[in-house]
């Protein structure tokens, strides 16, 4: 087991965006905030596609990392970076105490289904990245896996034996992609363990609220988005109370399948709000008879 997960008892984590403005950085913050208080075991932040966001990303996690009692793992991604440049950046990291990296290949700037150039002095896979973290110093190092596979990938075989060349280059866990149905999960991680290879998989778990908004995401990430869900959210469309509700039990039944299933932890998707998020974790910790520890 890596050490960023704890032994024995299912992690539980949430993710945030580098926001744009200074009213989304304040409502990040808000939502920090909060979820400190449930003492998860990690929190993580994306990195964006280019300049400023990533500017941002590094803030962000710098600032987690100085003014509160949260982990953070920082996301980075081998998009137009050299060598040169990504080891800066993690050395920025550590220097302010920060061991902790998810370690991406990332999409084309622009056209997330462009074709993949890889920097003429940078890397062309996640595999290479992991590597250097780890060459670099005492990190724990998480990877991204696809229970739909990943779309660039032509067929399972290949999809798996780089999953699995990634997670042996030095992984200690790996997060998925969003997906709705429990199925997908559980096929990729026996294919997984098939392949010899017990790297825990973290499932995303994304609260499914605004229908638009998710078919969005579901589109560019290729991940199929249930049709019984979608009706009943857009049934609800001009109620954003019941969409909450459906999106959040959908998520929270979800959850808990995938736990009972032996899923090494959840990590929620925010979108920097933490109502959704918080309910859904609150849910599922209410169905196993535990109460998230509530401080401050
Ligand atoms: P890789 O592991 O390199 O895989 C990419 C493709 O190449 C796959 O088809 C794989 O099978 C294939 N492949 C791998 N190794 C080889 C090899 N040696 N030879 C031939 N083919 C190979 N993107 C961002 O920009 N910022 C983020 O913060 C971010 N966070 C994410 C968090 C999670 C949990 C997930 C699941 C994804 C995230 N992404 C993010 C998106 C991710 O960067 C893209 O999905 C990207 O296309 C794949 O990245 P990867 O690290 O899995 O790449």
């Amino acid at each position: 087991m890596s050490r960023l997960l704890p032994d024995g008892e299912p992690s539980f984590s949430f993710e945030f965006f580098p926001p744009k403005t200074d009213a989304g950085m304040r409502r990040l913050w808000r939502t920090v905030r909060r979820i400190e208080a449930l003492s998860p075991t990690f929190v993580s932040v994306t990195y964006g596609a280019g300049g400023s966001s990533r500017q941002r990303t590094v803030e962000v996690t710098k600032r987690i990392a100085g003014e509160t009692t949260l982990r953070p793992v920082a996301h980075l991604t081998a998009v137009g970076h050299s060598v040169a440049e990504l080891r800066r950046i993690i050395g920025q990291y550590a220097d302010v105490g920060i061991r902790d990296v998810l370690a991406l290949r990332g999409d084309p700037p622009g056209d997330p289904r462009g074709p993949w150039t890889a920097h003429p002095e940078g890397f062309t896979h996640a595999h290479e990245l992991v590597s250097l973290v780890r060459e670099l110093g005492d990190f724990s190092v998480g990877v991204a896996a696809f229970p739909e596979r990943h779309p660039r990938s032509p067929d399972w075989e290949s999809d798996i034996r780089h999953f699995v060349a990634k997670c042996r280059a030095g992984a200690d866990y790996a997060i998925t992609q969003m997906f709705f149905h429990v199925e997908d999960y559980l096929r990729l991680r026996d294919r997984v363990a098939a392949a010899g290879c017990e790297t825990p998989i973290i499932p995303e778990i994304m609260p499914a609220t605004d229908v638009r908004q998710i078919r969005r995401f579901a589109e560019l990430s290729d991940a199929a988005f249930p049709e019984d869900l979608a009706h009943r959210l857009e049934a609800a469309r001009e109620d954003p109370d019941a969409s909450r509700r459906i999106g959040v039990e959908y998520a929270t039944r979800m959850a808990c399948r995938l736990l009972a299933e032996g899923a090494p932890g959840l990590h929620y998707i925010t979108l920097n709000q933490s109502d959704a998020a918080i309910e859904i974790h609150r849910d599922v910790m209410a169905e196993r008879g535990a109460t998230p520890a509530l401080r401050g």
